[in-house]
């Protein structure tokens, strides 16, 4: 099950789990959903996301292994956690960077676009036309995940008695949108409520950067596919290169942990992505580039994670459709204007981590804070 191969079929098929499973499908085991224990109390050395297993012969332990989540899909083995250490490739890149201004000092000089940059970085690692493929892969994932949110209807798995809300609100929409010129508004938010309702009933999303946050990203792509007319050619391949470029700049000086600095680098890093790759295919310049991606997380600084009984639905699923709107905000806010700005997108990224490690664990992901501790769970 390679997170990025597996289909919605075989999720399905691990929900109904029936007492065993086949370690790396081959050597059965028994194995059920009560021997996953969820221990609140108790946080494991090196990362608040963390997961212990433990190996059994006829009663006895064997085996016990740690790995860490440490967002942004990353998952790490404990020896490497230990270190603070992501295993990254040690190639050569083309173009080297640690921070924004040296990415947008490298297509500054050499008259390229941001994703421009990216793409000749990831020909460091494979063919061009492959890279070009498995984004259009990822893009159709994304689609076909909007699609079944928009088109499931029922309650949320968890005890919070959570129900979707995107189909009947994509049907409202379809009755009303045609005389409305503020739909595309609706749809984008519709959307980025359908994925992250997928995400909530554990179907499959793409995470960008994380799955909490996974709405904002794909509800930008189909308000561009939907109302933005004139693109330009392979826009989603350029769309998302930037965007997850961006999304670098963060994890390199920052996080993309809920756990470690909030929301803010959830929601907050989706919507800089979202906002900096919108920008550059409607045309932005640069500086509007950086502008929108600093602007959409300038305005998150400080938002807290603080999900009701720990599901990531409230304030989760709503909090993507405020996401992607502010995002389509600094995006035209920063096209007003190619001035330079005051604070710029490494000062935010700073700005972020500070404000992370300042926040109190009760608003990271723990939900002992916040509307987790304010609103009842039924
Ligand atoms: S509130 Fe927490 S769990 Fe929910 S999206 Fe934000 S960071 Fe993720």
């Amino acid at each position: 099950y390679a997170p990025d191969q597996v289909k919605q079929q075989q999720l399905d098929e691990v929900d109904s789990l029936d007492g065993e499973i086949k370690l790396g499908g081959i050597r059965k085991i028994k194995f059920t959903q009560n021997d996953i224990i969820f221990n609140k109390k108790k946080k494991l050395p090196y990362h608040p996301n963390g997961i212990k297993f433990y190996a059994y012969v006829n009663d006895k332990e064997v085996a016990t292994r740690m790995y860490y989540s440490i967002g942004g899909g990353f998952v790490v083995t404990e020896s490497n956690a230990k270190k603070n250490k992501v295993k990254t490739s040690k190639r050569k890149l083309t173009n080297e960077f640690s921070c924004a201004e040296e990415l947008f000092t490298i297509a500054e000089n050499r008259n390229l676009k941001i994703s421009d940059v990216v793409l000749e970085n990831e020909k460091c690692f494979r063919k061009e036309k492959t890279t070009k493929t498995e984004l259009r892969r990822i893009w159709r994932i994304m689609q076909e995940c909007v699609d079944r949110g928009l088109t499931t209807q029922g309650m949320l798995p968890g005890k919070i008695n959570v129900e979707r809300r995107a189909g009947i609100m994509y049907e409202n929409f379809l009755k009303n949108n045609e005389l409305d010129n503020q739909a595309f508004l609706d749809y984008s938010s519709i959307c980025a409520i359908a994925v992250n309702e997928e995400n909530a009933a554990m179907n499959r999303v793409v995470t960008a950067p994380t799955n909490g946050a996974s709405g904002i990203i794909p509800a930008t792509m189909m308000y561009i596919n939907e109302y933005i007319s004139d693109k330009p050619k392979n826009w989603e391949i350029k769309f998302l290169l930037t965007a997850g470029v961006i999304a670098m700049l963060y994890k390199m000086n920052a996080s993309l942990s809920g756990s470690e600095v909030g929301c803010q680098g959830e929601v907050g890093v989706a919507c800089s992505m979202a906002a900096g790759a919108l920008t550059e295919l409607v045309g932005g310049t640069l500086k509007q580039v950086e502008n929108a991606a600093e602007i959409a997380m300038e305005h998150h600084l400080g938002l807290t994670c603080d999900p009701i009984g720990g599901y990531v639905q409230i304030p989760c699923i709503e909090r993507n459709a405020i996401g992607v709107g502010k995002a389509i905000n600094a995006s035209r806010m920063a096209m007003l204007n190619d001035a330079d700005t005051k604070i710029s997108l490494d000062d935010v990224i700073k700005t972020m981590k500070a404000t992370g490690e300042d926040m109190k664990s009760a608003y990271k992901e723990t939900s002992l804070g916040g509307l987790a501790v304010n609103v009842t769970e039924c």
